[in-house]
């Protein structure tokens, strides 16, 4: 019987003929990747705009767009939206929540509805406003089907075929088998800038030299047991011990309601972006989950059992798109501004060291505060792009530059700002060059979002 995976392995083969791997740099000078695929692939669905990857920057993209009236198509390969701050247990919104535009006022309110956010504190003040990660998956599904966007979950996109910077189809695979997405308007808010390399875009990823990526982390949750129940103990003899505070990665700790915790392990020289390296990494991460756990139960005498685990590792950097404009750390620091601005970072420069699993960062402290700063719409625009818009941790931006624009708040503008671009391409039958971006500035502001420094 055929599965899924035989699937997409059958369509990497017919994509990756070796005619077409000595051709892949130079069709990516010119975003051109025309594909031979199976002729008998159904076309699933028509739509205005193909969003694909339904983390922060995905569903404010579609909330956007669909607020601006087209037809909106969201696909996530896992079961609900939400990304890393869902599928990851990240649960704080970092740097400012307030000006963010009315698609985020929405989330907030909702959240506050369900008593599942934190009161408003203006940042720095308040560094990461927490939220509940389990509630915010419901209520972003449920803004999402109210908006009327049409939801695939569980549905992976696999390729796409593109035409001189104009993407034509994408091919994704669900439960149902695989079959072919068609639009106008096309976004990619997969992290890993997935459909904008797959359609021949220019990605980079990582620190220049050897791309090694900011450390991906692992969050867990563990609870209290009554303390007339026996100590639990990880068995011995399974996995590595840690018997020395200074052996333990950089764990961060939150509590989580009565006896309960969330922690954070450092898993870092992974790559998000390749199959095997991502997989080590996800082996890894619960190999010192349950080393960092028998530490906190033999050392630190916890009585703390493993409680939950998210399903997905944290990726906090991919592959990024390289964009009609590069926004780079000095950009950042001088707080420049941009005719086209479509977002307003705030967060400090919050780069992980790649190379460890320590609390270590690329900068000293002195070196990680920037004033606040904008993104231009070219940053969401892959090089010769027609009808393709990255946003979120994929857009164009250098590393340093993303540790800070990556943060979930700053992630929602951009995906906002892709979503009401495409919605105005699409309902014009225009393409991207064809866009004035200070239209797309002036819509941004009349949603909301503040962009002023
Ligand atoms: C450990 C960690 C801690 C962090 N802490 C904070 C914090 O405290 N506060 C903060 O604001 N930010 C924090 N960040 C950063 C922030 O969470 C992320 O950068 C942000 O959520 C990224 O959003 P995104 O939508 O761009 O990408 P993602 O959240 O990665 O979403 C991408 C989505 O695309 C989907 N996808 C990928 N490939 C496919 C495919 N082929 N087909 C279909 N779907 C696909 C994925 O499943 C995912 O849902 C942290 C990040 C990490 C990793």
């Amino acid at each position: 019987m055929s599965t899924r995976r035989d699937f997409i392995r059958t369509a990497s083969l017919l994509c990756a003929g070796s005619a077409e791997a000595a051709s892949t740099e130079k069709a990516r000078e010119k975003g051109d990747r025309e594909r031979a695929w199976r002729d008998d692939l159904r076309l699933h669905h028509e739509c205005d705009l193909a969003v694909v990857g339904g983390g922060m920057a995905g569903v404010f993209a579609a909330l956007a767009a669909a607020k601006s009236g087209v037809r909106v198509l969201l696909l996530e390969e896992y079961a609900v939206v939400g990304g890393n701050a869902t599928l990851g247990g990240v649960n704080g919104f970092c740097g400012e929540t307030a000006g963010q535009g009315e698609a985020f006022d929405a989330i907030v309110e909702a959240m506050q509805t369900f008593n599942a956010i934190a009161d408003y504190k203006p940042y720095p003040e308040m560094d990461s406003r927490r939220f509940d990660h389990e509630i915010l998956a419901v209520v972003l599904q449920e803004l999402l089907l109210r908006r009327g966007v049409k939801l695939l979950l569980h549905t992976c996109f696999v390729d796409a075929r593109a035409n001189y910077g104009q993407v034509a189809e994408i091919m994704v695979c669900g439960p149902s088998g695989p079959g072919l997405i068609r639009a106008k308007q096309y976004i990619d808010t997969t992290g890993e800038a997935l459909l904008a390399r797959q359609a021949g875009f220019a990605t980079v990823k990582g620190r220049p030299g050897d791309e090694r990526q900011l450390p991906m982390s692992f969050v867990f949750f563990v609870r209290e047991v009554a303390p007339d129940q026996a100590a639990p103990q990880v068995p011995e003899g399974w996995f590595e011990p840690i018997r020395t505070e200074d052996e333990l990665p950089m764990t961060s700790l939150v509590k989580s309601g009565p006896g309960r915790f969330g922690i954070k392990i450092k898993i870092p020289k992974f790559d998000a972006t390749d199959t095997e390296s991502l997989t080590a990494a996800e082996i890894q991460a619960r190999r010192r989950m349950m080393s960092v756990l028998d530490y906190y139960q033999r050392v630190e005498k916890k009585p703390w059992v493993l409680d939950a685990c998210s399903p997905r590792i944290g990726i906090r950097e991919g592959r990024r798109v390289v964009g009609e404009h590069v926004l780079t750390v000095d950009e950042l620091r001088a707080g420049q501004r941009f005719d086209d601005a479509i977002a307003r970072g705030t967060y400090y420069l919050d780069g992980h060291n790649p190379d460890d699993d320590k609390r270590t960062y690329i900068l000293p402290e002195e070196q990680r505060q920037v004033p606040p700063y904008q993104i231009p719409f070219r940053c969401l625009v892959p090089r010769g792009a027609k009808n393709l818009l990255a946003a979120g941790r994929c857009l164009s931006a250098d590393q340093l530059a993303l540790s800070s624009a990556r943060v979930m708040t700053t992630c929602a503008m951009t995906g906002q700002a892709a979503g009401i671009a495409a919605a105005l391409c699409a309902s014009r039958g225009c393409a991207l060059p064809e866009l004035s971006p200070a239209e797309v500035t002036a819509a941004v502001r009349e949603r909301g979002a503040r962009l002023d420094l």
